[in-house]
């Protein structure tokens, strides 16, 4: 383990480097496996080959935008386009698939209301609780 800032050895308890006053894991001039001196926002340690940890902001919708992001999720709330183009696909399905049910639901319900009001709804007796 070696400092990101100076290249100075640590021991794996230490929480700063003792060399630069550097907290351990910050910097990105040195390789933090052998030590040695690489390029700047390097992905890649040219020396060892250890991948290099690369501080990424945080992004809240997936670099989507808040306002049509909000638009989407209110008028089109059932298809979850909103999640699909956030990248959460797996929530977007399972919304589509959630309207769908409970648009079947809402149909059969419907086409009761429609049997109901020209008298020929049957009960099932073997339905009723
Ligand atoms: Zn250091
Ligand atoms: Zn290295």
């Amino acid at each position: 383990m070696n400092c990101r800032n100076c290249g100075a050895e640590l021991n794996a308890n230490q929480a700063v480097c003792l060399k630069c006053g550097v907290k351990v894991g910050d910097g990105n001039q040195f390789c933090p496996n052998c030590g040695s001196a690489v390029a700047e926002n390097a992905g890649v340690c040219l020396n060892c080959g250890v991948a290099l940890k690369q501080e990424e902001a945080p992004k809240p919708l997936n670099g989507q935008d808040k306002l049509v992001m909000i638009l989407l999720a209110l008028l089109l709330s059932g298809f979850g386009i909103h999640n699909f183009l956030m990248g959460e696909v797996k929530k977007g399905v399972f919304r589509i698939v959630m309207s769908f049910v409970c648009s079947i639901g809402n149909i059969l319900s419907i086409v009761d209301a429609i049997k109901i009001a020209t008298d020929t709804y049957v009960v099932d007796p073997d339905k009723l609780v």
